[in-house]
């Protein structure tokens, strides 16, 4: 008989956001695979669970994964966690589960937190369709061609975010999403919770500032660029280069055209009529 996997969401600060049935498992289990054993200490003791625990980690994940699979697989059954939220979400847990998986052992998620959906039902944003983009990376140019992909998709944007990148980030979305309503929610489920939101503009200048920017963050950005009359600015806002890059990522013009005009918050004639006067403006 192989054993069993659980997946086992925990708190993303405030310790009272865990599952009865995850702490029977936590309690019940052989194992508790955890990143970092101090943490998950902190959350074991106040719930007077002693499982015992082995790390795994994002620099041991491949070894240890394999040695958690041959544990599994032998019959044993075993808790991943992550030090916060749900385990797999921009945390170890998938190399694990693939293994498992290959195997033969049950997987059985035990669902709770995540802060990307915490944060995506406060946001004030639409939640019927989003993309949740983990983290963006480090380096600017990656960064920035990660968020000109997300350019083109008609969803709530969600990003997980460093407290000293924040504000180079909401730059970065400014510049290359268009002026968009966003928000900016922080040490959710904490003593200092915060949920900032506005123009991604006035976000970056909220930021810009270490004392605002701390803790841990996640932004959540609106699929539609503010409309030519609101945004600031008209000229920041190419409607040419819109219809241009969006040809490029392979829409015919009428489907572009039609895309620009829904990211701009126009009608298509308005977006029509915009894109020629441009070009006129452009030529002359
Ligand atoms: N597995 C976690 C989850 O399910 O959300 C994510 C872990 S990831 C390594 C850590 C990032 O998640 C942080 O940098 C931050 O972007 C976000 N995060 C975690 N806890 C948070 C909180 N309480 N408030 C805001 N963001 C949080």
């Amino acid at each position: 008989m192989t054993g069993t996997l659980y997946l086992v969401a925990t708190p993303i600060g405030n310790l009272e956001d865990i599952t009865e049935r995850a702490l029977r498992v936590l309690k019940e289990v052989d194992l508790i695979a955890c990143e970092d054993t101090r943490h998950t200490r902190v959350l074991l003791q106040h719930y007077g669970i002693k499982t015992k625990m082995l790390s795994y980690h994002e620099h041991n994940e491949r070894e240890r994964a394999a040695e958690l699979s041959a544990l599994l697989e032998a019959g044993a059954s075993v808790a991943v966690v992550a030090d916060a939220g749900t385990p797999g979400i921009s945390d170890p847990g998938f190399r694990l589960v693939n293994d498992a998986l290959k195997r033969g052992v049950r997987v059985v998620p035990v669902p709770g937190p995540t802060a990307f959906v915490a944060a995506l039902i406060a946001s004030g944003l639409p939640t019927d369709e989003f993309f949740f983009g983990g983290f963006l990376p480090a380096r600017a140019t990656q960064r920035r061609a990660r968020l000109t992909k997300a350019r083109a998709l008609n969803s709530t944007l969600v990003f997980y975010e460093a407290p000293h990148r924040i504000a180079q980030t909401l730059a970065d979305a400014r510049e290359i999403l268009g002026e968009r309503e966003a928000a900016v929610a922080r040490e959710l489920t904490k003593l200092h919770e915060e949920i900032a939101r506005g123009r991604l503009s006035e976000l970056a200048k909220r930021f810009g500032s270490e004392e605002a920017a701390r803790g841990e963050m996640v932004v959540v950005i609106d699929r539609n660029v503010i409309s030519l009359e609101a945004a600031e600015s008209d000229s920041e806002i190419d409607i040419v280069a819109r219809v241009a890059a969006l040809e490029s990522e392979g829409l015919d013009h009428r489907a572009a055209l039609k895309r620009a005009a829904r990211e701009l918050g126009l009608n298509r004639s308005e977006a029509y009529r915009r894109l020629v006067a441009a070009r006129e403006q452009k030529k002359s």
